[in-house]
């Protein structure tokens, strides 16, 4: 199926619940958002049905997230039932990692392909600091034990904010040359407030890490997701770089994503308040044609591109990022 705008889409991005054990100062309030009730929260029928009628349609990847994916009880059965959709080629998923260590071995067991990660910094104080409470521990745990189990490529997101420093930088070198992983570092979009300061720019990682003395970045080829990341590797390593720059240099032209919040409307686009109500139809008995119909309503509005950085078209976000699923 493609989009007014010639783009192909076949990936769903599923926030399978707002409630998140961090509290990130660039995502959430320090006091957290009001939780949906558990009667908003599509169960996991509601969302396997979802899936299963736009696998029909063309969606063959499937991206879990939240809040935080993992603190949803059920999670594991449900990636099995998802991963039994023989249109469905790719499951994925993004965390905070926190409690991936015990269960990575079952996701991966159940059908799920490969992790995001979230970490900003490895400095135990920033980590707790910019989670408010995070153990940096249990994270870090966390990859080892995606990795130990193949649940690869693993790709590690940073948001670039004021807490990331140099050390942060050489331990991500030191990284992708001991571990097969790729370290992504994403500007941060201001989609509500954000407690932490503006963090350096693209041009300033890049140049920090090319200054430790192992070699230029170089560009490389997409590795597996073809999302919106440049990709850059270094001559001796087994992981590579990515950046992503949804400000700087936006990649809207290349979106081939539709988003479903865990409260049951279709998101043509992150950066934009259009949505489309699913829930309401789907529990009013909606027949599977109408379900597909509000997918391709979806689809139509999707926008050529987000509006953020024109200052003529000031966004006011209705929803924080961990209540539409980054
Ligand atoms: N809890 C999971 C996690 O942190 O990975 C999944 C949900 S989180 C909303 C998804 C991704 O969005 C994370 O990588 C997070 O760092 C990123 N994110 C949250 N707020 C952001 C913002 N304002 N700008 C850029 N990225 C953001
Ligand atoms: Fe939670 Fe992820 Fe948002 Fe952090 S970025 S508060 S871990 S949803």
């Amino acid at each position: 199926m493609y989009d007014s705008y010639n783009r192909k889409i076949q990936y769903l991005r599923v926030s399978v619940t707002d409630r998140c054990n961090f509290r990130c100062a660039y995502c959430m309030p320090a006091q957290g958002v009001k939780m949906l009730s558990h009667d908003e929260i599509l169960s996991y029928e509601e969302f396997l049905r979802i899936i299963r009628i736009l696998s029909n349609h063309g969606v063959k990847k499937i991206r879990l997230t939240g809040g935080e994916p993992l603190v949803r009880k059920g999670i594991i059965p449900f990636i099995r039932d998802i991963a039994a959709l023989q249109a469905i080629t790719d499951i994925s998923m993004t965390t905070n990692g926190s409690l991936l260590a015990a269960m990575a071995e079952k996701l991966k067991a159940a059908g799920l392909t490969r992790v995001n990660i979230s970490l900003d910094t490895i400095n135990p104080k920033q980590f707790r600091q910019i989670t408010r409470g995070g153990d940096l521990a249990q994270t870090l745990q966390g990859i080892e034990a995606a990795l130990a189990v193949g649940l690869t490529p693993v790709k590690l997101n940073i948001v670039l904010t004021n807490m990331i420093t140099e050390q942060d930088i050489a331990y991500f070198v030191d990284f992708i040359h001991r571990e097969p992983v790729s370290v992504r570092f994403i500007e941060y979009m201001p989609i509500g407030e954000s407690a932490t300061g503006p963090g350096p720019s693209i041009e300033e990682i890049k140049t920090m890490i090319n200054s430790f003395g192992r070699g230029k970045l170089k560009p490389t080829i997409d590795i597996c997701g073809n999302g919106p990341a440049k990709y850059y590797d270094l001559p001796q390593a087994k992981g590579s770089f990515g950046f992503i720059t949804p400000i700087s240099e936006h990649f809207c032209g290349v979106c081939n994503r539709i988003r479903l919040t865990a409260d049951g409307k279709f998101k043509p686009c992150l950066l934009s308040n259009q949505e489309i109500d699913v829930k309401t139809a789907l529990r009013n008995g909606a027949s599977d044609d109408k379900i597909a119909e509000l997918f391709y309503q979806t689809i139509a509005k999707k926008p050529q591109g987000h509006t953020l950085t024109n200052p003529d078209e000031p966004t006011q976000f209705f929803r924080r990022m961990s209540q539409i699923g980054g």
